[in-house]
């Protein structure tokens, strides 16, 4: 399932990934493996920007059910971070 990610619907999300620091690989441009490292748990976030607007998924129990977890909150900022690195050079 794809959602609009604003700042707000991410803030809880962001607020988890921070505690339980998931680790973030990065597979290419938009697309991202999360792992649980206390569970081993891994999950695929995907990013994408359609029509100006920022849309992110993950294949979780949450994300298939259209909530901001923490595994797509950690993805978005490292996709941003990315980005923010690409634009720069
Ligand atoms: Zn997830």
């Amino acid at each position: 399932m794809i959602q609009l990610i604003t700042a707000a619907t991410l803030e809880k999300a962001i607020t988890k990934a921070r505690t339980v620091k998931p680790r973030v690989r990065v597979n290419c441009f938009g697309s991202y493996t999360v792992t649980n490292k206390t569970t081993g748990a891994t999950y695929t976030v995907t990013c994408e920007k359609r029509d100006g607007k920022r849309f992110a998924s993950c294949t979780c129990r949450a994300g298939e059910l259209g909530r901001a977890c923490y595994h797509l909150a950690a993805a978005v900022a490292a996709h941003i971070q990315l980005a923010t690195e690409q634009a720069s050079h």
